[in-house]
Order: C-alpha cells, then structure tokens, then sequence
C-alpha cells in the first residue's frame, strides 16, 4: 500500500490575519478522530458538550444555542431566515463590509432596510439606532466586531429601544466571540452568529448560533415556514436540542459535520474551559494595546479611535511611504507571515491584523514585528521594547 503525504504541498503559516486563525494542535488531533454516525449516542454526547460551552462563549442562558452547519455567512443567513419576515423592518447599522453584508441580506429577505451609517473606521453612536427605531421597527442588527476596520459597536440601550417596540435585537459577533468582551444575555440581545476562524482558533466551516425566547416565539408565532429549509431552526432545533423544541427523540435533519464538531468542541475547551471569558477578553486587551504600540513606534496608526477599538482585529496605516501589498507578500512568502489588507474603500489603505486566540501572545506578535522590521529596513529593539512593556502594562 503506498502512501500520500498530502500535507507535503501545504506550507506552514502562522496565520494573523483576519481569519481564518491560528488553530492549536489539540484541534486539528480532534478534527482527525474517527468519523462516528451522527445518531450515534457518543456524538449526541459530544454534541451535549458543545452546546454547554457555547453557551458559555456567548455568555447565555438560552437553550437554542448551537453550531450551524456552514461558515459565519451561514449564521447571517440563518438569523435572517428565522427571525426576518418579507416587509419587517430592520434598521441595520452599516459602518463597514460586514454591514453592507448583513443590509444586502435583509435586503433579499425582503425586509424594508433602514440603513443607520457611520464612516469606514467609526463605530455607529448608538442615538443615532436609537433614533432610527423610534419611527417603529421589527428588528435592530448591527455588527458587533467590524472585522473590516477593527471597530467594535457599543450595544449599551439598543435592547430597551428595540423590546420597547416589541422588536428584535440582533448582532453579528463572529469576530468577538471568544476574544472581546460579549455578555448576549446581559446585552438584551435576542439572536446572534458567530464563526469558529477567528478567536475561537477552529478551522472555518460552522457558525456558533445562539436566539433566545422572544426570537423564539417570532419563528413560532410564522403562519407559513420560513423560505429556507435548511437553516429552519424548528427542524434543525429537532435535532440538536430535541428535548427543547419538544420533538422527543433527535431526529434526523442534515448531516451534521462531525469531524468539525470534534474540532470545535476541542477549541471551546481551549477557549472558554481551560480560560474564563472574562479573563481571555483581557489578555486580547493587553495583545491588542501591545501590538498596537510596537507598531506606533515604525509609524503606524491605528484607524479605530481610542474607545472604539475592536480587541481581536488591529487595523492600522502602513509606515509612510511602504508598498503595503508587497511588505504583505513578502511577509507570507519569505516570513510565512500571514496579515491581511484593507477592504473595499480601505483597499491599499491598511494592514489588519488578528489578535485572536492563540494570536494574541506575545510570542507570534514577536515574530511579526522582527519580520515587518526587516522587511521594512528598521531596526527592531525599539519596536520589539514596546512590545515587551505593553505586556507587562
Ligand atoms: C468573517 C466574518 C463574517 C463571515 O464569516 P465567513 O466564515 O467568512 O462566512 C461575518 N461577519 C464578520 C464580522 C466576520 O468577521
């Protein structure tokens, strides 16, 4: 029998992008476990588990949460189809590419959008939502962690303006989860996504999901089923959370991923068990604050300003007078570095970079910095003390 090494055209990455992330070797171990029958009761189990640590990540008691079969896109599609009748409307906030997302997707459901922008690189004042929802609406969304520009939205009032009116309050958090502070339940919030490639350290492909009853009830209370099958929570619920919605034993829906499952169950434990949630926000902190200061020193400025800054995702100016696209090349293919570029207006205009997970420590922000010097011709000890001083700050 002949063996392929199929790994021998795949190179070795340390991964500070915008996702996906740096995943442990716990993980990938898990991802290659046996494959077992998704009724067997071992994987219902190990699906029990997850659950439980889901809850946890996002901070909820809610009883439907847990992971959707796709990548954090799937829970966008996922949220709407449930909780998105054709004429709600929504007020959405837009400040970046993942906003534009989320109101092209209302857009599709056939919500009535009302857009609440604010600049690429701002986060939305929350008046300004507030405002939006007082002429009446069905729902609020808004992103949570704008991957796109490093901005984290404030939710402080949305819920009471939304709940007052007898409406949903809804958020993408795909890049907080794990790595910024997020408390659902506290929030008021009633439904949100997520994804496993950003500070949850897992390969991509499933959208952590989480709606609590007054979400619920909207689905419960539709006279026709929603327009997806696939992501119909009702059926999906009947199947991962069959003593919830009711149904009795699980019944079969979709096939779910189970080597994925494994991975990500495997990454939650990294994530929100071997680390309380409060304490992993911290350290994404300190990261971010580090990181963000041994950049200053080759001139670098940060986009987000002070307070509305997003933990896990620094976004800031090249140096002056830098080809930002090929310092970014030449740090993938010379350094097997991997950061990402700006995004639509911000194209050219920005290096982001993931302070995510097991991105957030001080050694892989290390090896970025001395490889950025180098590449760039300046000298690193200042930049490298910077560093070192921000972690012990
Ligand atoms: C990455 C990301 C998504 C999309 O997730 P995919 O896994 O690429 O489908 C959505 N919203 C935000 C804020 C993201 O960062």
């Amino acid at each position: 029998m002949s063996t392929v090494d199929a790994s021998t055209d795949i190179p070795t990455r340390l991964l500070l992008g915008s996702g996906p992330s740096i995943v442990p070797e716990r993980v990938l171990q898990a991802l290659a476990q046996p494959t077992i029958g998704h009724m067997d009761p071992a994987f219902a189990a190990i699906m029990s588990e997850t659950i439980a640590l889901l809850r946890d990540a996002f901070q909820t008691e809610n009883v439907a949460t847990l992971p959707i079969s796709g990548t954090g896109s799937a829970g966008m599609e996922a949220l709407v189809c449930n909780f998105v009748d054709p004429g709600d409307r929504v007020v959405c906030g837009v400040n970046g590419l993942f906003g534009n997302r989320m109101a092209d997707e209302l857009a599709r459901a056939g919500a009535e959008v009302v857009r609440v922008e604010a600049p690429w690189g701002r986060a939305i004042e929350q008046e300004r939502l507030i405002a939006a929802a007082s002429d009446g609406l069905d729902a609020m969304v808004v992103v949570h962690g704008e991957t796109s520009t490093g901005v984290a939205q404030p939710l402080d009032g949305l819920a009471d303006a939304c709940h007052e009116r007898d409406a949903l309050l809804m958020i993408d958090c795909v890049t907080s989860i794990g790595g910024h502070e997020l408390r659902i339940d506290e929030s008021g919030v009633d439904a949100a996504f997520a994804g496993t490639q950003k500070c949850l350290n897992c390969p991509p492909g499933l959208a952590p999901f989480t709606a609590g009853e007054r979400a619920i009830a909207k689905l419960n209370a539709r006279e026709q089923p929603g327009r997806s099958w696939y992501f119909d929570l009702s059926l999906v619920l009947g199947y991962w959370s069959p003593e919830q919605s009711g149904a009795g034993a699980r019944a079969y829906h979709h096939t779910a991923p189970i080597n994925l499952i494994y991975a990500l169950r495997e990454a939650l434990r990294i994530a929100v068990g071997d680390e309380w949630p409060p304490s992993a926000w911290e350290r994404h902190r300190r990261a971010h604050h580090a990181l963000r200061d041994a950049l200053a020193v080759l001139g670098c400025e940060r986009l987000a300003p002070d307070g509305e800054q997003l933990h896990p995702l620094l976004a800031v100016s090249p140096p002056e007078g830098i080809d930002e696209a090929a310092v970014r090349t030449a740090l993938l293919l010379q350094h097997g570095i991997e950061i990402s570029g700006g995004l639509g207006p911000l194209a050219g205009k920005l290096w982001r970079i993931g302070v995510m997970g097991a991105g957030a420590r001080r050694e892989p922000q290390e090896q970025l910095v001395t490889a950025l010097c180098e590449l760039i011709g300046v000298d690193s000890t200042e930049p490298l003390a910077a560093l070192v001083q921000g972690w012990r700050a």
